[in-house]
């Protein structure tokens, strides 16, 4: 087999991996393999004939946008089972498969993310009624519109729904949706290219920009000038402006005061976790447009498996009517158990902060109480960040709590560790394989 191939089908499953669910990408994603390789497909080897229907119907886009990535060509996918001939020679690849790949790009807008799709609870009422009122009258309410909350909680979905509302109902109207790290990658490559002038030009002359993670700009501080200067210019023609981030503007490290105040001038929404009645009628809404029949009991049982994080929650539900059409067996809260047995038992078992410290300090080889300690050496500083950043993202605890835990620090410091480890594992290979490493420690110890 091409071994070119295979090493670049890892590649787009590593990029598969990193944007669905765990489970999901174990069930679906991991038993693929390439079968061959021609000038406009890849053929890639599935265990099963039930398989091909149901990547096609959930994962095709995902697959498509990135092997286009990895291989840096418009291939499309085209899956066969192990009885079909096709299995060892190429088939022609279906027209409609190749049509996906021009949808799947980071910076378009994605049809499903409309805001009929999108379960309204007590916890992202007002966040969606702000998006509501924002895309009934772009850059005439609230300018700009700021949302903020934890991942997976919808707020790409909003913003997208913001931008397909104002596209069906205007199509005339320049809308351009961009995650704020391939709006920063663009900035940085047209100051080094010297198209400055492109890149305002292409900004300014837009009626309404969305840009999503925007806590991706803390510690750019050269970017932050040109993006003041763009959010300026829109602002001032009363362009509408839509900002999301995982936390609120003023949370956002290094991030310089005049672009805090600017993204606080409009209005802050936030997106709070679901409740159980809210998590129930997002799995019910997910079924019926997915043409699933389930059982209440068994949605009941995966709305109180997920808690936070609506993603992970319909992607239980995927695998758990995956696995049961499968395997031929009737759905129910027992195989719901079954076959979300590992990730309710790794999130079950708690992670406490002691954990953390004590493996950490073994990682790097510093005493565990230094971590507790005030001391500010070189060689503590990191060890101390990621069991800062660890004890954010794998416990419960406060920011606070965090701080007190690590030779009582308060909230700022904390937040400032976890956005630079953040920031180091997106952009250090080193500090990525550090973190995974330890991560891997605690959770299967
Ligand atoms: P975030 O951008 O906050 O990380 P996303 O917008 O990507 O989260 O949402 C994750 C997944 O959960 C998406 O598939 C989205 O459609 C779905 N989702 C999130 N919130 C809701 C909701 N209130 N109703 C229906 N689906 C939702
Ligand atoms: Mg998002």
């Amino acid at each position: 087999m091409n071994q070119r191939a295979q090493a670049l089908w890892a590649e787009a499953g590593e990029k598969i991996r990193q944007r669905i669910d765990p489970g999901s990408y174990k069930t679906w994603i991991e038993p693929l393999t390439v079968s061959s390789i021609g000038d406009s497909a890849l053929t890639l080897k599935v265990p099963n004939k039930f398989f091909i229907d149901w990547l096609e119907k959930h994962y095709l886009s995902f697959i498509n946008q990135a092997i286009a990535e990895a291989f840096q060509q418009p291939l499309s996918a085209v899956f066969v089972a192990p009885d079909d001939p096709a299995a060892t020679a190429p088939r022609p690849e279906r027209p409609q498969a190749a049509a996906t790949v021009q949808l799947a790009d980071d910076s378009t807008l994605r049809e499903r993310y409309t805001f009929d799709k999108f379960v309204i609870g007590r916890n992202s009422e007002f966040a969606y009624a702000a998006a509501m009122a924002v895309a009934e009258a772009p850059g005439r309410t609230y300018n700009p519109l700021f949302i903020y909350g934890g991942v997976g909680l919808g707020k790409t979905h909003l913003t997208q729904a913001i931008g397909n509302h104002i596209r069906i109902r205007k199509p005339r109207t320049k809308v351009l949706y961009i995650p704020a790290e391939n709006f920063l990658n663009e900035l940085i490559h047209s100051i080094q290219n010297r198209k400055s002038l492109e890149f305002k030009n292409k900004y300014r002359s837009l009626d309404v920009l969305l840009i999503d993670d925007v806590q991706f700009l803390s510690e750019k501080t050269q970017s932050q000038e040109e993006i003041f200067h763009t959010f300026n210019a829109l602002y001032e023609s009363r362009k509408q402006i839509v900002l999301t981030s995982d936390r609120p503007p003023k949370d956002i490290a290094h991030l310089e005061e005049r672009l805090v105040s600017r993204f606080q001038s409009g209005l802050v929404a936030d997106i709070q976790a679901p409740d159980i009645e809210t998590r129930i009628a997002i799995l019910k809404k997910k079924a019926e447009l997915d043409h699933l029949v389930v059982p209440g009991d068994v949605l009941y049982f995966i709305a109180e498996s997920v808690k936070s994080n609506i993603r992970e929650l319909e992607g239980c539900l995927t695998r758990v009517v995956g696995f049961a059409s499968l395997v031929g067996r009737e759905l129910s809260t027992d195989l719901a158990r079954e076959v979300l047995r590992d990730i309710i038992s790794t999130r079950q078992k708690t992670v406490t902060i002691d954990v953390i410290q004590r493996t950490v300090a073994g990682f790097f080889s510093v005493p565990e109480e230094s971590l507790r300690s005030k001391k500010r050496t070189k060689e503590l500083v990191h060890p101390r960040q990621i069991a800062m950043y660890l004890s954010r993202s794998l416990t419960t605890a406060s920011l606070n709590d965090i701080g007190s835990r690590f030779g009582g620090k308060d909230h700022t410091t904390v937040i400032h560790a976890v956005a630079k480890i953040q920031n180091a594992v997106a952009t250090n290979a080193e500090v990525d394989e550090q973190v995974k490493a330890i991560t891997k420690l605690i959770q299967g110890g």
